[in-house]
C-alpha cells in the first residue's frame, strides 16, 4: 500500500506533515513509502533524511497523487488536485469540512475517502492521534511568548535593590487545550493567572496548575457529550461580558482562546470592555481565525484600540514549526498504526469504528459523516 506525503502550498506555513521518524514507523509496519521532493525543507529535513528513513523521493506531484493508495497532507487539499486522485484512495488531513462544501462535494463525487483531522472524537484511545490537541497546546504557548514580546513589562515579580516589580496579571479566557497550556506557560514564566470559562467543570484544572477561577454566573451552560461549550444564549453573553470586565480592566495581559464546535467564534471581548483596560496591556485573539473573540482584532495585524496592543496573528503553532510537525507527524502516524492490518500490510478503513465514523466525511461517492449532514442540514 502507498502512502504518499504531499509538500504544503499554503503560502507561509512552515509545518509539514511527516518527518522521517514517521517514516522510519510507517516503513516498518510495511507500508510503502514516497514523499514529494523538498517535503521538509521548512523544517530543515532533506530529501536525503527520508531516502534514509526508507522513503521513495519523487519530484513529480501529479504522479505521485495519481499513484498513491493514502494521501497524508497538513491542510485541506487544493480543489483541483481532487481528481488526480485514484478512486478509493484515503486522504488524510485538516479539512475544514463545515466551510468548504464545495471541496467536500468534488472529493464525495470522486470516491476519496477523505478524513478530517479535526473531526477525530476527542476520546482517550483518539489523544495520541489528536491534531486539534497537539497543535492547539503549542498555540496556548506561543500566544504567550507574542504577548511577552508585545508587553512592555516583565512576566515575574522581580525583586532587586534598583525595586521590586510586581508580577504581570494574565487574564485566560477559554480554557480548553490551548488555554491550559498558556495558563501553564504563564505561571513558568511567574506571572499572576486567572481564568475563566463557561464550562464549569475545568474549575479544578484552572486551580491545579495554580491560577485563579474567575466565577461568573451564567446559569445553565453545560457542554456537548464531546466535551465542547455550547453557545451561549445572547442574554448569557451580556452577563458573561459584564463578569470579565473587572478581571481584564485589572490584567496586563488578556489571551482568548474561546470556540464552539462547527461556529463562528464567540465575540467576547468588545469596544466597552478593552476601553476600561490599561494602556499598554496586550491581548491575544487565537480565535482571529475563526471569526475573532475580541473586537478589532485584524488577521495576521497587531492593531491597537485604546492604547491596548491587540494580536491577530493566524497558525501560532506554525510558528514553531519543527515543533508542531513533530507532533502532527506523530499524530498521524499514530493514525496509520491504528488501523493498520499487521497481517495484510494494509490499512484497514474500519467504517464502524467510532474513530472513522467521526472522521470520515465521504466514502463510496457518498457523505459518510453524520454530524457533517446533520450540521450542513440546518
Ligand atoms: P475549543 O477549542 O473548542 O474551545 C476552547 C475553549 O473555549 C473551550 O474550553 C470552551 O469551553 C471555551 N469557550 C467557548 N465559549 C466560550 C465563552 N463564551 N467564554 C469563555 N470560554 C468559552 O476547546 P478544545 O481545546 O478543543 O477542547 C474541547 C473539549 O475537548 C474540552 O472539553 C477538552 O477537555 C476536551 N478534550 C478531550 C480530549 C481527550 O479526552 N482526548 C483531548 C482534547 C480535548
Amino acid at each position: 500500500m502507498k502512502i504518499a506525503a504531499m509538500k504544503e502550498t499554503y503560502e507561509g506555513e512552515k509545518r509539514v506533515p511527516l518527518i522521517p521518524a514517521t517514516v522510519d514507523k510507517l516503513v516498518k509496519l510495511g507500508a510503502e513509502v514516497e514523499v514529494e521532493s523538498g517535503l521538509g525543507v521548512t523544517c530543515r529535513f532533506e530529501d536525503e533524511d527520508y531516502l534514509n528513513a526508507g522513503a521513495k523521493i519523487n519530484s513529480d506531484r501529479q504522479a505521485l497523487l495519481k499513484s498513491a493508495d493514502i494521501v497524508l497532507r497538513l491542510r485541506k487539499p487544493p480543489i483541483d488536485e481532487i481528481e488526480l486522485m485514484k478512486n478509493g484512495c484515503i486522504h488524510v488531513s485538516y479539512l475544514d469540512p463545515f466551510n468548504e462544501n464545495e471541496l467536500v462535494e468534488k472529493l464525495k463525487t470522486n470516491g476519496i475517502n477523505a478524513i478530517s483531522l479535526e473531526m477525530i472524537p476527542r476520546s482517550t484511545i483518539a489523544q495520541k492521534m489528536d491534531v486539534l490537541s497537539s497543535q492547539a497546546n503549542l498555540g496556548g504557548y506561543v500566544a504567550v511568548i507574542q504577548a511577552c514580546e508585545q508587553l512592555d513589562k516583565i512576566f515575574p515579580m522581580m525583586t532587586t535593590p534598583s525595586g521590586t516589580i510586581k508580577p504581570a496579571r494574565v487574564f485566560i479566557i477559554g480554557v480548553g487545550v490551548a488555554g491550559l497550556q498558556a495558563i501553564a506557560t504563564a505561571r513558568r514564566m511567574g506571572a499572576r493567572v486567572e481564568a475563566f470559562d463557561t464550562r464549569p467543570v475545568v474549575e479544578e484544572q484552572v486551580k491545579s496548575l495554580g491560577a485563579k477561577f474567575v466565577k461568573i454566573d451564567l446559569g445553565e451552560t453545560g457542554q456537548t457529550k464531546d466535551g465542547y461549550a455550547k453557545q451561549l444564549t445572547p442574554e448569557q453573553l451580556h452577563k458573561q461580558k459584564e463578569g470579565m470586565a473587572k478581571a481584564c480592566a485589572q490584567a496586563d495581559v488578556v489571551i482568548t482562546t474561546a470556540q464552539v464546535f462547527g461556529r463562528k467564534a464567540p465575540r467576547i471581548v468588545d469596544h466597552a470592555i478593552i476601553a476600561q483596560m490599561q494602556p499598554g496591556s496586550v491581548i491575544v485573539d487565537m480565535a482571529v481565525e475563526t471569526g475573532g473573540n475580541v473586537e478589532g482584532s485584524e488577521l495576521d495585524k497587531v492593531t491597537e484600540v485604546e492604547g491596548v496592543k491587540i494580536i491577530g496573528l493566524a497558525n501560532l503553532p506554525g510558528r514553531v514549526a519543527s515543533a508542531a510537525s513533530q507532533m502532527y507527524s506523530a499524530n498521524l502516524g499514530n493514525f496509520i498504526d491504528h488501523f493498520w492490518d499487521k497481517d495484510n500490510k494494509e490499512f484497514d478503513l474500519k467504517l464502524d469504528d467510532d474513530i472513522i465514523m467521526g472522521a470520515l466525511i465521504t466514502h463510496d461517492g457518498e457523505i459518510f459523516s453524520e454530524t457533517y449532514k446533520n450540521i450542513i442540514n440546518k
